[in-house]
């Protein structure tokens, strides 16, 4: 239980740690061990099975609504779109609720909505109903939004479940973060930093040097393409708050296995990288919108980076690592030949990046 002075701080919503025990110690004691579903609340995947049906929610409450390279809406489509993606699902229906602020411009709010319609369309997936509501004047930076979705299982899934049942057990009927397994690799879908530069650009009115745009972008179909026409994929996440460093460091804990990384593997852009050292952050720990991390079965790991390497989503992908049994946790092989550990974040080191 609380103490009556405990109040929500900034970090509670900023991936990492604090916002991890929050939801645990909170949400997940309020309302789990109610539903019946085979990926449960308590999982804490990114997102939940009932039936054979994904399902996920999502709020976004990015500041600034408009930043280099999206916005808002192109957000929150993207996120809840690589959420279902992330289990092998193929969204097919979306729900948005709109909160907008009093004196927000219509002509501010009509740009994120043709953002969004232009977000659906690449994804291929619409929004079917809704919500919206206005309230006075205050600290919402002009709106916020929660878009929820549902997936379906498709072939290419079940299809990609079987290429790995031919190298090795795997219960999971979907591609959870507890499935990773020793000896498995881990792609990385491009590089790494940019949607939290991007924001934290906007947010300060920074520049660094030539302009840092945010990678949002739906990840769906060349998900389900890469499932399809590959397959051995055990697991899928999208390193958001609290960046890779979080999310390698969920996988570990889910999975019960160590992840070994390598620095000089991990593609990072020049100005992102020089942007990082000027303020101090650590690009491990930065948000991503249009990234995914992929563990492959050993056997497939080749064969995947190559086609993901010819999808305009996964340009510069790379094999950053794999999963072991020699330690627990996350360790960095670093440039200089040593090692260190990759402690989960915690929290994102940019506010409101989504
Ligand atoms: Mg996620």
């Amino acid at each position: 239980m609380a103490s009556k002075d405990e109040k929500i701080t900034m970090l509670h919503g900023a991936g990492g740690t604090i916002m991890h025990d929050l939801v645990k110690n909170y949400v997940v004691k309020a309302f789990g061990g109610i539903a019946d579903s085979e990926i449960p609340l308590e999982a804490m995947d990114d997102a939940a099975v009932v039936g054979d049906i994904v399902f996920k929610s999502d709020s976004h409450a990015v500041k600034p609504i408009f930043f280099p390279g999206g916005d808002i809406g192109r957000i929150a489509i993207s996120g809840t779109v690589n959420d279902i993606s992330c289990l092998g699902a193929q969204p097919f229906a979306l729900a948005c609720g709109l909160v907008l602020e009093e004196g927000l411009l219509l002509s501010d709010l009509e740009r994120v909505l043709a953002s969004m319609r232009e977000a659906c369309l690449e994804a291929g997936v619409g929004i079917v109903t809704g919500d919206t509501k206005v309230v006075e004047k205050g600290a919402l930076g002009g709106l916020v939004m929660n878009l929820s979705g549902i997936g379906k299982r498709t072939a290419a899934l079940d299809s990609n479940l079987e290429v790995v049942r031919k190298k090795r057990e795997l219960k999971a009927r979907w591609t959870l973060d507890s499935n990773l397994a020793a000896s498995d690799k881990i792609i990385l879908t491009g590089a790494i930093g940019d949607h939290g530069i991007a924001v934290l650009s906007a947010q300060q009115g920074l520049k660094f040097g030539s302009e840092i745009r945010s990678d949002v972008k739906p990840l769906n179909k060349m998900v389900q393409k890469l499932l399809g026409e590959v397959g051995g994929v055990v697991a899928m996440k999208d390193p958001t708050r609290g960046g890779l460093a979080d999310a390698l460091n969920e996988w570990t804990e889910k999975s019960h296995v160590g992840v070994l990384t390598y620095e000089d593997k991990i593609p990072i852009h020049r100005d992102v990288q020089t942007a990082c050292e000027m303020l101090g952050l650590d690009p491990l720990e930065i948000g991503n919108e249009g990234k995914l991390i992929i563990g492959v079965v050993p056997d497939k790991a080749g064969e995947a980076l190559e086609f993901l390497r010819q999808t305009p989503q996964g340009k510069e992908a790379q094999i950053i690592g794999e999963a072991t049994t020699q330690f627990k946790g996350v360790a960095m092989q670093t440039l200089v030949g040593g090692k260190r550990i990759i402690a989960r974040p915690v929290g994102d080191p940019v506010p409101r990046i989504c």
